[in-house]
């Protein structure tokens, strides 16, 4: 496994794969890695001959107050398991590598309107960083797809759609969300939480499931959204979103607009102590409500 710092040794070593026509899959991360990271590689296996996985903690996703600083970085684990994996090369850049102009770099990719939503809107500029970022890997690692978590679900269609707008050529993968035994998302943050707020953080997907349940049953939308939140706050989250949505634009959906085709969505942000976590459930209503 080929483990590099710098965009010359990067691009040299995707040049010589893509002229023996080798497909390269991407899979960005930043780092420590669990089993929902491990499983997109083995997703990128499936769809190349290489796979290339970064891993690069992105100041620019991370407002002032957030944890960049404490985010946790432990490099040496993450290669371990990658090259378990037969992960061909890990690119590990720094920030001078990444933004060399520093505080002169003055360009920006903006995705309207998706990021301006749920996220985007408790967290601003997160999605410009995450676009930013993951444009500048796609031009230093020029892979053919790339593999994202559904996890960030809205990040996936964000990316798709800057993909899209921008005629990227790197097709993009989704995978599926990797839960712990008793359903919560893996998540490095998921760290953070201390004893009792591990033990009360399964609530939150045991929330969505119980909200998309009652949509099934033909609960009105606003009700299971509201007794979903009154939930989790019982339980000690302070919530900032659960919110039904369709799953391509994440656009609201009224009840009359919801046939059995009609790909759903249920988002939900909360925060247990200083943690912020987040999980959503996707699914199609079942015809016989
Ligand atoms: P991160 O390191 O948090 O930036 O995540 C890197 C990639 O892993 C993103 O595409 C995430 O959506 C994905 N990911 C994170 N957690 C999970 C999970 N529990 N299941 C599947 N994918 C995940």
């Amino acid at each position: 496994m080929i483990v590099c710092q710098n965009i010359k040794q990067l691009r040299e070593q995707t040049a010589m794969w893509r002229k023996n026509d080798e497909r390269i899959a991407f899979v960005p991360t930043m780092g420590n890695l669990h089993d929902g990271h491990l499983s997109l590689v083995e997703i990128a296996h499936q769809h190349a001959v290489r796979v290339v996985v970064s891993i690069y903690v992105n100041p620019l996703q991370f407002a002032p107050g957030e944890d960049f600083a404490s985010y946790p970085r432990t490099l040496e684990d993450d290669l371990k398991q990658l090259q378990m994996l037969g992960v061909d090369l890990v690119f590990t850049p720094d920030t001078q590598i990444v933004y060399p102009n520093g505080d002169q770099q003055n360009t920006f990719v903006q995705v309207p309107k998706l990021s301006d939503i749920l996220e985007g809107e408790f967290r601003p500029g997160f999605f410009t960083g995450v676009c930013t970022v993951v444009l500048k890997l796609f031009n230093m690692v020029q892979p053919d797809c790339a593999v994202f978590g559904e996890k960030d679900f809205q990040q996936l269609l964000v990316v798709r759609q800057m993909v899209n707008d921008l005629d990227l050529p790197v097709e993009i993968i989704a995978g599926a969300i990797k839960r712990e035994a008793d359903g919560l998302a893996m998540s490095s943050r998921n760290n953070y939480l201390n004893s009792a707020d591990r033990a009360t953080s399964r609530y939150l997907s045991k929330a969505l499931a119980f909200c998309r349940q009652q949509i099934d049953r033909g609960v009105n939308v606003d009700e299971a959204e509201k007794n979903a939140v009154a939930t989790l706050q019982k339980q000690g989250f302070i919530v900032d979103y659960v919110t039904l949505r369709e799953a391509e634009r994440l656009e609201k959906v009224s009840p009359a607009d919801i046939t059995a085709n009609t790909e759903l969505v249920i988002l939900a942000a909360a925060k247990l102590g200083n943690t912020r976590l987040i999980d959503n459930v996707r699914f199609v209503k079942s015809a016989k409500s």
